[in-house]
């Protein structure tokens, strides 16, 4: 049985003239201890797919269902608790609150448990060692370095012992020796047994993972099987084809990945391993046309 699967799950936002269709019909079955990368180009709806995966919102239509629940539609406080267990969130920006120390962030979500201060401290600094930062603890975050930083919040998010981790640009703010640090990191829960899926603009990093989703448009256009250690191979070729850029490209190289992403028009076609779906509906173009304008 899948970890996670969604079937035909869309997300729309805003209705009449000004909707926007963030996720158009996207299925994806991701097995336990499954690495994805997500990438794709801005405003394509990867950080839409994170927040459905970790129920942080819920889907317009389809069916997701987690660990065999149907959980799309559940009602706030009974997805929230299923999130509480099952999902620890890490984001481009840390989210670590600048007034608490450093084992008071990572203690944080034990509070909302109701755990004693005893047990939120010995859990957290528990967590912390496991991370490297036990000598940290008692810093606040802005004496930590960007990728410190991630650290702390990524010991944060696995305090519960959530099954998985969903990072949404985990790497964004940081610069080469602190992403590898972060990932190396990410790496090491996942070889626990965790399941994890990050989205990431830099096919460099594709190498930490065991899959890759590619994504379009509000839709799956890829999706490949890669061996830990090496770059994807579609990934591989974002990195070496990307051309000058135009006002279309973005970081993700898109109209490069549409180009080497075999017949990406219709990828419930592609050879690869998983299948893939990308057909567009030709009446769905006019809001399609009013995502490009962007993100938020
Ligand atoms: P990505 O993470 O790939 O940059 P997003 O999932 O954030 O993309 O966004 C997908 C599309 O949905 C974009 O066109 C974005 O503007 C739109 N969108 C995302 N969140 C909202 C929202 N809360 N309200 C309206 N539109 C949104």
């Amino acid at each position: 049985m899948p970890l996670i699967e969604l079937n035909n799950v869309s997300k729309l936002y805003g209705f009449g003239d000004a909707t926007t269709i963030a996720l158009d019909e996207v299925s994806l079955s991701i097995n336990e201890n499954e690495f994805i990368a997500v990438m794709g180009p801005s405003g394509c709806g990867k950080s839409t797919l994170m927040n459905l995966i970790g129920l942080l919102d819920r889907p317009t239509h389809g069916d997701y269902v987690l660990r065999g629940r149907h959980v799309s539609k559940l009602r706030v406080g009974q997805r929230a608790k299923i999130r509480r267990d099952m999902v620890g969130f890490v984001f481009q920006s840390f989210n670590l609150l600048p007034r608490l120390t450093v084992i008071e962030n990572v203690a944080l979500p034990l509070y909302y448990r109701g755990a004693t201060l005893g047990r939120r401290n010995k859990q957290a600094s528990a967590m912390l060692e496991r991370v490297g930062l036990r000598d940290r603890e008692f810093y606040y975050p802005r004496h930590l370095s960007g990728g410190q930083a991630q650290c702390a919040a990524i010991a944060r998010a696995l305090i519960n012992n959530p099954s998985i981790i969903i990072a949404d640009e985990p790497t964004g703010n940081l610069d080469s020796s602190n992403s590898r640090l972060v990932m190396e990191l990410l790496s090491d829960i996942h070889k626990m047994g965790n399941t994890i899926l990050f989205v990431t603009h830099n096919p460099e990093l594709t190498r930490y993972a065991t899959r890759v989703v590619y994504m379009h448009d509000g839709a799956i256009i890829h999706d490949e099987q890669t061996a830990i250690g090496e770059v994807a191979a579609t990934a591989r070729k974002i990195m070496f084809t990307v051309p000058t850029k135009t006002e279309e490209d973005d970081l993700a190289g898109v109209s490069v990945l549409m180009k080497n992403v075999p017949d990406a028009t219709d990828a419930a076609q592609s050879t690869d391993d998983k299948p893939a779906k990308a057909k567009k509906k030709p009446a769905k173009s006019k809001a399609k046309s009013k995502r490009r304008g962007g993100k938020k």
